[in-house]
């Protein structure tokens, strides 16, 4: 059987293989070898089996939850009589601790909160250390059953690389680095023996050896090779090591387990390894993954343009696929300027949008981004200059300050006619200008997760109208579901001219986004000169992607999307009450399945590490706590996400900001 050291095992078999192992090596205990000193330490074969006595009553009582100072510290007591029997007794009695204990218990350990496996995970090495030992002071070899060297191996690799290279031996652990305790001594050591074991019994051995440090040199090989989204290269974060995911749950490759407070930002909505989603994968896998899509087409991409084109406001009837979401905004805004260009307007080749908006990091995108957060004014001369309307004034009905905060609320109360005028004349002044209003339709997410009043949407409509503007919605964010309507523009039932769709899309398995358009910008680019909409990829309309896409849209469209989503947006209101209250938080909104706390001071990374701490995945940014839950999170989980966002609002400023 091969090692997999890939996630944690079962904490309750390593500590029964550690149990049984322990076991046989005292069979070979000869009368006269109890008390005589070990080679490996100037402890007595009675003493090492004390101290494992000390080690299972420690296991025990972590796993009932309890405090360990109170578990036996003085090794020869603890084995003193029949020592054979006293290990006994104490292994069973961790045996049925452990087999009682609730996997999801969070333990107070030195380095902080962990769940069980976790917290056990050295007590039952350290039961595997001792059993090395006693065989090699009764010169004989030790067998390591796969199960344990996984576990050992596996919990070695949660130890600093520095500490790898450690002391050999037990008794001569070195003064610890700072800051380093018993714990990362004793598995110096242990890591040391892991590569003996592996080379000795010649199981796998190569590949275990490399799985004893393999979290620590991947990530040493991420900061060094892998570029990050909007990150330093070489890296500085260390980024969090994820081997499996199920459910709505992350599996680190330390053992943790998070909730995805983030579905994988705005994606994963049915959860992961969804069997409908991993079977269609399959089955288009069985038949052929991708063909190019110049002069071939597929059923999966047929049937998918079909399904968008019911789903979204009525009026939108062609559908080209993209690869990501950016570009899926090039080609909306190209789709535009063809329109125009096709209509004999090329001068209508500007855009224009509200501020704090966020359409993606390719150029022609960033032009249509927050020109503060996108640094426009050191882009100069390189990006399209585009018109900026002020961003939309915040709504203020989805606030849990707001006492009367309805999330029924209706529609159009909130529309302010101070900016209404103002977008009246700054569309009028550019009319002649102006391809296009492209913004993100009733939630601006990058650009500080703000909520506004759909009634605007009516009013860009009416506008871009009255005086021959196109209409884009960027919908990647807000599109299937997560603001309680399917669309965004369906708050209002408005119909952009161009609509992009991509995140939730493909259920978060795969990279896939869509620009839709209606049947008078086809024709308007039809009319022209190159009657093609000039663009294409290609990965364009991926077959894999495509199937999958087509499974989470049937999982979305038979299921109760709007149902889930209700019921979210009700439990983030009950979980982030208690957030208004608390010191240093501005305001507290939900809208549908989002949901946010935001802050008077910035997010750093000790409010990740609290929500972490928490069981929870949560990538905190600018001034901002928040989250897009999966759409199949129980009302449990959302109360855990938001206990989480709760613990990582109360974390405070830092007092040492970083200075830039
Ligand atoms: C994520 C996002 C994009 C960009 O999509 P990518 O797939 O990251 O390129 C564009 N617009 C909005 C509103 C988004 O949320």
């Amino acid at each position: 059987m091969p090692v997999k050291t890939g996630a944690p095992p079962d904490i309750g078999t390593a500590l029964a293989d550690a149990v049984s192992m322990f076991d046989a090596t005292l069979t070979g205990v000869q009368d006269g070898d109890w008390d005589t000193a070990s080679p490996c330490s100037d402890w007595s074969t009675r003493d090492v089996v004390g101290h494992v006595i000390g080690t299972l009553c420690k296991v025990a009582l972590i796993a009932r939850g309890e405090p360990t100072q109170s578990a036996p510290s003085q090794p020869g007591d603890a084995a003193a009589g029949d020592a054979v029997k006293a290990w006994r007794d104490a292994a069973a009695a961790a045996r049925t601790a452990v087999a009682e204990a609730d996997p999801e218990l969070q333990v107070d350990t030195p380095a902080g909160r962990q769940n069980l496996a976790r917290a056990l995970a050295f007590p039952v090495s350290d039961v595997v250390v001792h059993a090395w030992d006693i065989a090699a002071a009764t010169g004989r070899p030790l067998q390591l059953p796969d199960s344990l060297l996984a576990h050992i191996v596996y919990t070695c690799a949660q130890v600093p690389e520095a500490a790898l290279r450690g002391p050999g031996r037990i008794g001569e652990a070195q003064p610890s680095a700072p800051g380093a305790d018993d714990t990362t001594r004793m598995m110096a050591w242990l890591g040391r023996d892991v590569e003996r074991w592996a080379t000795a019994d010649g199981a796998g051995a190569p590949a275990n050896r490399n799985a004893a440090t393999d979290s620590a040199e991947l990530l040493a090989l991420d900061r060094a090779h892998v570029w990050h989204p909007f990150q330093p290269m070489p890296g500085v974060d260390d980024q969090l090591l994820v081997t499996e995911a199920e459910g709505v749950r992350l599996t680190l490759a330390d053992g943790r387990r998070l909730i995805d407070g983030m579905s994988s930002f705005w994606a994963a909505v049915h959860g992961y390894r969804n069997p409908v989603l991993d079977k269609a994968l399959a089955e288009q896998a069985s038949r052929f993954p991708h063909v190019m899509f110049g002069g071939l087409t597929h059923e999966p991409a047929i049937r998918l343009a079909r399904t968008l084109v019911d789903l979204t406001p009525d009026g939108l009837e062609h559908v080209y696929f993209c690869d990501s979401g950016a570009v899926s905004i090039e080609v909306a805004l190209k789709m535009c300027l063809q329109y125009w260009r096709s209509s004999g307007r090329s001068e209508k080749r500007r855009m224009l949008t509200w501020r704090r908006g966020y359409h993606g990091a390719t150029l022609h995108a960033m032009s249509v981004c927050d020109p503060d957060a996108g640094g426009h004014a050191s882009w100069q001369g390189l990006l399209p200059e585009q018109v900026f309307l002020p961003a939309p004034p915040a709504s203020s009905a989805t606030s849990l300050r707001n006492a009367t905060a309805d999330p029924t609320r209706t529609e159009g109360e909130q529309i302010d006619p101070e900016y209404v005028e103002a977008m009246t004349r700054t569309v009028a002044q550019h009319a002649d200008e102006l391809a296009a209003i492209i913004v993100e339709p009733v939630v601006q997410s990058a650009g500080g997760m703000r909520f506004h009043d759909p009634g605007y949407l009516k009013v860009l409509r009416e506008l871009a109208d009255e005086h021959d503007v196109l209409l884009v919605f960027d919908e990647m964010a807000t599109g299937f579901g997560h603001t309680g309507a399917l669309f965004a523009a369906d708050h209002v039932g408005v119909t952009p001219d161009v609509m992009c769709l991509g995140k939730t899309l493909t259920g978060g398995y795969m990279s896939m986004a869509a620009t839709l358009c209606t049947t008078r910008v086809a024709d308007g680019i039809r009319r022209g000169e190159r009657p093609v909409l000039v663009h294409g990829q290609t990965f364009m309309a991926n077959a894999l992607t495509a199937a999958v896409a087509n499974a989470s849209l049937g999982l979305l469209v038979e299921g109760d999307w709007k149902g889930d989503v209700a019921r979210i947006e009700r439990a983030l209101r009950r979980g982030l009450q208690e957030a208004v209250h608390l010191d240093g938080v501005v305001d507290v909104r939900v809208l549908g399945a989002i949901g946010v706390i935001e802050l008077d001071h910035p997010v750093d990374k000790r409010m990740t590490e609290a929500a972490v701490d928490n069981g929870v995945w949560l990538r905190p940014f600018g001034n901002l706590i928040y989250c897009l839950p999966p759409y199949v999170c129980t009302d449990d989980d959302i109360a855990r996400i938001c206990a989480a966002m709760v613990a990582a609002a109360s974390v405070g400023a830092d007092p040492n900001p970083p200075r830039h």
